[in-house]
């Protein structure tokens, strides 16, 4: 490999990357999605599209994004656009939190990259729990409220 040293000031460029965007299909941006460094995962397990909630108040808390599975884009939860997987964006953050997702392979395929994983579900044999790094047994609407009151509480 060879280093080259270009003798060039900013003045002089014609052209400068300011953003990167990465759009989907229907024009959608997931740039947030595949660049955050935490994704709060969601999927059936929400119940319904009203029950966002608090996995929302908690990709607030973390300054991440919301992913989500096929099965919520196709009831038309949430857009396309926030779909993790092999027909959605492949993400790499630092942390995944898949909340009420049971792991089909086709999910998976888009969080490989993740470097810690965490699940949280009511069946301790799904997919995403056998394959979690950390995974919290139980409703994920009380234990993710019981995650936002912690850290609301210590941040005052
Ligand atoms: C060609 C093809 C491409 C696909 N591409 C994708 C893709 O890109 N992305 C993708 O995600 N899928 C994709 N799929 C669909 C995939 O096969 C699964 O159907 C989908 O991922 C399942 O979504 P889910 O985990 O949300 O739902 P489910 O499989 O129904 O799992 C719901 C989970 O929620 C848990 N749960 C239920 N209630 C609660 C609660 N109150 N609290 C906590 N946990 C709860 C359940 O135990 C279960 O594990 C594709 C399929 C095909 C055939």
């Amino acid at each position: 490999m060879l280093n080259y040293e270009l003798d060039i000031a900013n003045d002089d460029l014609r052209t400068q990357v300011i953003r990167t965007e990465v759009h989907t299909a229907d024009g959608n941006d997931t740039s947030g999605l595949t660049q955050a460094r935490a994704v709060v995962g969601a999927g059936r397990g929400v119940g319904s599209e009203n029950g966002f909630g608090e996995v929302l108040e908690l990709v607030d808390h973390l300054g991440g994004a919301l992913g989500v599975s096929r099965v919520v884009t196709g009831l038309g939860w949430r857009p396309h656009a926030e779909q993790v997987g092999q027909t959605g964006s492949r993400i790499s953050p630092d942390v995944y939190i898949a909340c009420g997702i049971s792991g089909a392979i086709q999910h998976m395929a888009g969080i490989e990259g993740a470097k810690t994983l965490i699940a949280i579900n009511t069946d301790e044999e799904s997919t995403m729990v056998q394959r979690a790094d950390y995974a919290i047994i139980g409703d994920l609407h009380e234990v993710v409220g019981a995650v936002n009151e912690e850290i609301r509480s210590r941040r005052g």
